[in-house]
């Protein structure tokens, strides 16, 4: 835990200008920077930097943040890990908040096995590059492969010499525990003194964590002993959670930003091969089949995923559940199926860096498409086959969790699979209630939050109701005025001074007053539930908040004063004459524009039911309604007029 004097001065040295500097060349343009956007690709720049206010916004996508929310960003970083390295970059020296003997424990044993997994590394190096057994088997067989030097070195491959305990004895001699080594999975433990290295006579081929730390082993057999496992992996361990990790992750995660794309393949060597043709954004599920969590993995750096297929048949068909999970979990999926016998490994090696690219690019084919020239190859004009196959397609389709992009897949899968739409989708609904009774059936699973997921969703297109507007008026005020005092005579001629967030919470609280639109509802609620005795949430809270919605608010909004527009106000020649009145007004209007809209909210809905209404006596009653409620707005102004007037 760092503690929270030390975040606050790592928030406050942490200037964006020369936090964003590091990546993007900023132009000097007013008051701000300006600069080529990271997060897309731009011809003119949009990127502008503000470091009065301390923010990034980009005007293309919509990325906004301050100095930890851009480099969480840039180098998908955990919120902790991008405050430990503005720390690092500011020298500011982080005393962890004192821990538990249990928790220093798991800390003091998680390090122990990540040193033990580096020092592995280092030695199956060592072993592949100059032992003679290394380099006559291992660095041999890699050299064979076309793997070049570059690549070796990159993924750090090495070789575990073809002996029992060569490791194991090497790390005993070094000060490592066996029981470390148990843990790691790297030695096999019979008894106290009987244990064996897991990876004997292998290539090996480090697994890093997302950060670029070894935290697990894949080593190749190169013996032809059939009763061998191919390859062997590190079983489960506090460092190494399969399902969790991706091997290439660490090496791809920046390509996969700016490709916006991402490569699924199946092996350590397709990965490997495909970077040495240049295309980096490729990842392996490898030691299991794909799970969710993968999935999710990628999705923080892009909504695109490409899977790459061998050219076999039998693998496709495993291959098609992976399918609809990638698309369960909204993203965009495309296919790319190799040449018989062949697969990504085998094609890169033997291709030069231009076709490989070029056959990804021509080859890559919709998911639903791939999907139904598959099985109409297979299963061509048998009745009951036919009907199985579009069975196998509306399932994929009801894994697409939004509903516009079902509709279009309705649209052009009619017409691939040669069948009225209107079957289709009837066949899709059905899908789609079965779906839904099950997930009933399911025990509620709160998801966890992800906020590191990126947000490149446009601005809301959608017009925006008046009272909507009050609201993120209100919101506003409170983010750039909360902590602000204004004065104000009371009801018996006295001058006192206001808080600006105390008068529009008391108001709201008083009049039992919510907001409707959701994010201005949070950022409320936010504001509330983080008021001390000395501090009010200000802009800069908001600006490095987890919630990218809320971080685009604050952004929006920072530094904006409340614009005062000629209306009644002027009209009774009211002039302004300092900030506090300023103030004072502002706020005062904004809390009656805020009840007025849901007066006229009110007064359109009964204006609605009157239309609709037949009985006379009825439509009267409502009239009536309309009339008071009118009248009411009246009061409301003339009460508001003269309590500015004082
Ligand atoms: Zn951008």
């Amino acid at each position: 835990m760092i503690p929270q004097e030390t975040v606050q001065k790592i928030l406050d040295t942490a200037r964006i200008d020369e936090v964003v500097g590091e990546f993007v060349h900023l132009k000097k343009r007013g008051a701000n920077l300006l600069g080529h956007c990271p997060f897309h690709n731009e011809k003119t720049p949009s990127f502008t930097v503000s470091p009065a206010k301390g923010i990034y916004k980009c005007f293309g996508c919509g990325a906004a943040g301050s100095s930890v929310g851009f480099i969480m960003e840039h180098e998908q970083l955990s919120y902790p890990e991008a405050l430990r390295y503005l720390a690092k970059k500011y020298n500011i020296e982080i005393e962890e908040e004192e821990q538990t003997p249990e928790q220093i424990a798991q800390k003091n044993e998680r390090e122990s096995m990540m040193q033990l997994s580096d020092f592995a590394a280092a030695y199956f190096q060592e072993q592949l590059h100059h032992s003679e057994e290394g380099k006559a088997i291992g660095l041999s067989y890699l050299t064979e492969r076309g793997i070049s030097p570059q690549m070796i070195k990159k993924f750090q491959l090495g070789y575990s010499p073809d002996e029992w305990t060569a490791f194991t004895d090497h790390a005993l001699e070094h000060a490592y525990t066996l029981d470390v080594l148990e843990k790691t999975g790297l030695t096999i433990v019979k008894s106290a003194d009987k244990h064996f290295d897991r990876f004997k006579g292998r290539i090996m081929f480090p697994i890093h964590s997302l950060t670029g730390h070894v935290i697990a082993f894949g080593g190749r057999t190169l013996s032809q002993d059939k009763k061998q496992a191919k390859y062997l992996n590190s079983p489960e361990s506090a460092l190494y959670h399969k399902s969790n990790v991706l091997y290439g992750i660490a090496f791809a995660r920046h390509s996969m930003v700016k490709q916006d794309n991402c490569f699924l393949v199946e092996g350590y060597t397709d990965v490997i091969s495909l970077f040495e043709a240049g295309i980096e954004n490729v990842v392996a599920s490898s030691g299991t089949s794909l799970t969710t969590e993968q999935i999710r993995l990628i999705k923080r750096f892009t909504p695109n995923i490409t899977v790459l297929y061998d050219g076999d048949n039998a693998g496709i068909k495993a291959g098609l559940r992976s399918i609809d999970m990638i698309l369960s979990e909204g993203m965009n999926v495309k296919v790319v199926r190799f040449p018989d016998n062949e697969d990504p490994d085998s094609f890169a090696r033997q291709h030069s860096s231009d076709e490989v690219a070029r056959f990804l690019e021509e080859q890559a084919q919709d998911f639903l498409h791939f999907k139904v020239s598959l099985l109409k190859t297979e299963e061509a004009h048998d009745p009951i086959q036919r009907a199985k196959m579009i069975k196998d397609v509306v399932e994929s389709m009801a894994a697409i969790p939004d509903p516009i992009v079902r509709q279009v897949y309705v649209k052009e899968g009619a017409q691939w699979l040669d069948m009225p739409e209107q079957s289709l989708q009837n066949e899709l609904n059905k899908q789609l209630r079965k779906k839904l009774q099950d997930r009933n059936r399911q025990p509620y699973i709160t998801e966890p939050t992800t906020p590191l997921e990126p947000q490149r969703i446009p601005q809301s297109t959608f017009k925006k109701s008046r009272r909507h507007k009050q609201e993120e008026n209100l919101c506003r005020l409170l983010l750039n005025f909360g902590a602000d005092n204004f004065e104000h005579t009371n009801d018996n001629d006295i001058a006192e001074e206001y808080n600006v967030a105390a008068v529009i919470i008391d108001n709201l609280e008083y009049e039992n007053l919510e907001f409707t639109n959701p994010l201005c509802q949070k950022i409320y609620s936010l504001y509330v539930n983080n008021i001390t005795e000395d501090h009010f949430p200000d802009s800069h809270f908001f600006i490095n908040h987890l919630d990218r919605e809320v971080v685009n608010f604050a952004v929006e909004v920072f530094g904006q004063k409340h614009e005062l527009s000629p209306n009644w106000f002027d009209k009774k020649q009211i002039y302004v004459k300092t900030e506090t009145d300023l103030l004072r007004e502002s706020v005062l209007r904004s809390l009656l524009d805020f009840k007025l809209s849901i007066v006229e909210e009110e007064i359109n809905a009964l204006m609605t039911a009157l239309k609709a209404e037949e009985d006379e006596d009825k439509a009267l009653q409502i009239q009536e309604q309309i009339n008071k409620k009118k009248n009411n707005m009246r009061r409301m102004c003339d009460d508001l007029g003269r309590v500015i007037l004082k």
